[in-house]
């Protein structure tokens, strides 16, 4: 009989395959946002994963994370890839999230007008105009706390 182990071969193909990969379970690893970029983008559990972010400006602050708290995200900065990631791949599908924040950016609180110089007609802004002497240190003001030690306009 010829088909015997022709059968047998064939079953221990399969095997092999099945164990080399080919029907192996893949994780998929995604990205929520641009300037990722990873080689593959499955992996099997226990892979090492490495990813890339190249985006980066110097002025912002960035915070990356994955989708689950079974990933340990390891950091580095490489000078040609921007941000260098590595993590071993869970036995489930990863996705990272990047957050990021301009460190430019003003704080409106720090560049707030005085509120007693907004309305001109203002009681207290007419009183402003008058000029009085500082008891403190004799000098010559005409705002409402002195110039030279800030002491306040007596009223
Ligand atoms: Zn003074």
């Amino acid at each position: 009989m010829m088909r015997k182990p022709i059968f047998y071969i064939l079953l221990g193909v399969i095997f092999i395959m099945g164990l080399t990969g080919c029907g192996a379970a893949k994780y998929r690893l995604s990205f929520d946002g641009f300037g990722f970029g990873s080689e593959k983008t499955s992996y099997a559990e226990g892979e090492t994963v490495t990813f890339t972010y190249d985006m980066v400006a110097t002025d912002t602050d960035y915070r990356f994370f994955a989708d689950s708290g079974d990933v340990k995200l390891k950091q580095e900065f490489d000078g040609k890839h921007g941000y260098v990631f590595t993590f071993t791949m869970p036995a489930h599908d990863v996705k990272i999230s990047m957050e990021s924040r301009n460190t430019m950016t003003m704080d409106p609180e720090a560049h707030k007008p005085e509120t007693d110089t907004a309305d001109p007609g203002n009681k207290e802004d007419s009183m402003q105009t008058e000029t009085w002497y500082c008891p403190e240190c004799g000098t010559k003001n005409d705002t409402k706390y002195c110039a030279q030690c800030g002491f306040k306009k007596p009223q």
